[in-house]
């Protein structure tokens, strides 16, 4: 089962007078959406009780939260000082996750900084491995999965294959798959079911058959030769950079993927996510 929601406000919330997100759950209700993305990018901004208060909301809703986590972190830094920062960031992600209800934490791997792809992955792999002993120290009592994102701009870590090969290091590990981000990075090498499918297979050469659940982002993303650009609205996409929905729908459905898509649209979030779910139904 695929679920499908929003990230963070989108215009439509705003124009419709609404400005808290403890208006959220019924906003989400109206809309027949069933996900949410919480967005730490820019800081983790929210205080224990704001989150147990959105934690009881989405609760009742029966909403599932994820969180993305900000975007400082950088797993393939060669500056010791600024993983420990990283690591940091995960950790009280987690906290705030706990108490918000969230189970998925999205978060970019890193940037290649001057290093080669080869070695700023392996720093990242190394991290990782750190990471997950931190982890294994602060022993949370909730069930969480860390997700590292596909990435789209050509000096970012993160292709299919990198993220795949993160995934395989713990079974806490599951994939961010944004189809936009892959699709900007292969300058626009998603058009067919076969292409979407080819995704999953490189998952499962990894992971076997864990790839079948994952977290997705999907949004509409503007590219040029170093890969990603914006994003962009579905209906503000004159140059048709993709990628569509459509055959993804069908794959997911074929493959029997279970986990939640988020429409990370420039404003349009809700308005795009009621279409992927319609559109996963066969509406
Ligand atoms: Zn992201």
């Amino acid at each position: 089962m695929i679920k499908f929601g929003p990230s963070g406000f989108c215009e439509d919330f705003l124009a419709a007078g609404h400005k808290k997100s403890e208006e959220l759950g019924d906003w989400l209700d109206e809309h027949n959406l069933d996900a949410f993305e919480v967005s730490f990018t820019n800081g983790i901004n929210y205080g224990d009780e704001k989150c147990k208060l959105l934690g009881d909301m989405f609760r009742e809703h029966n909403i599932t939260v994820s969180v993305h986590a900000p975007y400082y972190i950088n797993f393939a830094n060669p500056d010791p000082t600024m993983i420990e920062k990283s690591i940091g960031y995960i950790i009280n992600s987690l906290k705030k996750m706990k108490l918000l209800g969230a189970k998925c934490l999205v978060f970019h791997p890193g940037s290649l900084m001057k290093q080669t792809r080869e070695e700023a992955h392996a720093r990242v792999m190394q991290n990782l491995k750190l990471l997950l002993e931190r982890l294994n120290q602060e022993n949370f009592d909730f069930e969480y999965y860390i997700c590292p994102e596909t990435m789209g701009k050509h000096g970012q870590c993160g292709t299919v294959a990198e993220i795949a090969e993160m995934c395989s290091l713990d079974t806490r590990i599951i994939p961010t798959l944004d189809f936009g981000h892959i699709n900007s990075f292969g300058l626009g090498n998603l058009k067919t079911e076969a292409d979407y499918e080819e995704v999953f297979q490189i998952l499962k050469s990894f992971i076997g058959d864990r790839y079948k659940k994952v977290h997705i982002h999907f949004t509409h993303i503007e590219y040029g030769p170093k890969g990603e650009v914006k994003h962009v609205k579905m209906e503000d996409n004159p140059q048709n950079f993709g990628p569509e929905f459509e055959p993804l729908a069908k794959v997911l459905k074929k493959l029997e993927i279970t986990g939640e898509v988020i429409s990370e649209s420039p404003g349009h979030q809700t308005r795009e996510a009621v279409y992927m779910k319609n559109t996963y139904n066969g509406k």
